[in-house]
């Protein structure tokens, strides 16, 4: 971020913000069906592609555009700072009344837009899109995907749909709210679910990549997972203790246990090692599990007292007022 003022002045109706991480070989593309089809919505737009640190062309691309169509801008973030960060960076910069994200792939089918429109004209302030995933991912990425929602779910008590994207609508005083937040790891998806107002869900289905390949490793995907759970729930911390509380529970049974069978003479198996052995592991784990857990909070406490930047702008092409000359 920067000390310049983003305070947005809403001189548009639409705005798209389009996070863009190496993506050279179909951004052209994504940036002519995008005008197709906001050209058709009829009202004054502007498309807001956030340059995620690319180390191929297409941040060159971009300004290239972006010189040719006044309603196209460009933020080059200083280094890859995640899709998360560049969709915030993205959102902070908007100015329409209403402001839509999307993938540069364009997975997320542009003309989808048209209906998230017609929604929010209706009313709705956030109209976020599920993806029909059954044809788009294996059986085991599925379920995998089936259990990350429903934990996060569980957890955080946060109504987020399975399937549920970044491919989404936010009304102006939704965009105003979230681009306020002041968390550091940023689970946008969360923040759209937690923040309230009225929501509604229209489903797609999610095309193939028109071209490149996805930077969204199986870590990545890990990590957006427990940044899910982490930034809004405590129950893991809770859990740990109701498993501390079972673990000392059974361990007093036993000694009671183990204590009456003395008394009463009662021939139980000699003292092995393995029972031993396995209260000792049971306990050991159930305690790193405990402090592993700590350890996860307390650096996130650590990172927010830090207060760094969500993201750096290296140069902002486009933005008037707020260009970087270089
Ligand atoms: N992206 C980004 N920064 C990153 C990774 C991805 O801005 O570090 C962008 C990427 O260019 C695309 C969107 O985020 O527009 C989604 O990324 P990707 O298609 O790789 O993820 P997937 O669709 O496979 O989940
Ligand atoms: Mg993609």
């Amino acid at each position: 971020m920067n000390s310049k003022s983003l305070e947005p002045n809403c001189c548009v109706a639409y705005s798209v913000v389009v996070p863009v991480y190496n993506e050279s070989q179909g951004i052209d593309h994504c940036v002519h069906q995008l005008i197709a089809v906001m050209e058709s919505l009829g009202e004054p737009f502007e498309l807001v592609f956030v340059d995620d640190g690319s180390v191929d062309p297409s941040l060159s691309i971009l300004a290239r555009h972006c010189a040719q169509d006044p309603r196209i801008k460009v933020i080059s973030l200083s280094r890859n700072f995640g899709h998360q960060a560049a969709l915030f960076a993205g959102l902070q910069h908007a100015r329409g009344k209403a402001v839509i994200s999307m993938d540069a792939d364009l997975q997320h089918p542009p003309e989808l837009v048209k209906s998230m429109v017609e929604l929010w004209r209706q009313g709705n302030e956030v109209v976020y899109t599920v993806k029909q995933a059954a044809k788009a991912f294996s059986p085991v990425r599925r379920f995998a995907m089936w259990c990350a929602y429903s934990i996060i779910r569980r957890t955080t008590g946060l109504q987020i749909a399975f399937g549920q994207s970044d491919f989404r609508l936010l009304d102006r005083a939704v965009v105003d709210v979230i681009s306020k937040m002041p968390e550091q790891r940023k689970f946008l998806r969360g923040l759209v679910s937690w923040v309230g107002f009225k929501q509604v869900a229209l489903p797609y289905e999610l095309a193939d990549r028109y071209a490149g390949s996805s930077s969204y490793s199986y870590w990545k995907l890990f990590r957006l997972f427990f940044d899910g759970i982490f930034s809004f729930s405590i129950v893991p911390l809770r859990t740990t203790l109701v498993l501390g509380f079972l673990a000392a529970s059974l361990a007093l049974f036993y000694a009671v246990f183990s204590l009456t069978a003395v008394f009463l003479g009662w021939r139980v198996a000699p003292p092995g090692w393995l029972s031993t052995t396995m209260v000792v592991l049971f306990l050991g784990g159930a305690q790193l599990i405990g402090i592993g857990l700590v350890g996860e909070y307390l650096g996130r406490v650590y990172e927010e007292t830090q207060q760094r930047p969500v993201y750096i702008v290296r140069r902002r092409i486009g933005f008037d007022a707020l260009d970087d000359q270089r």
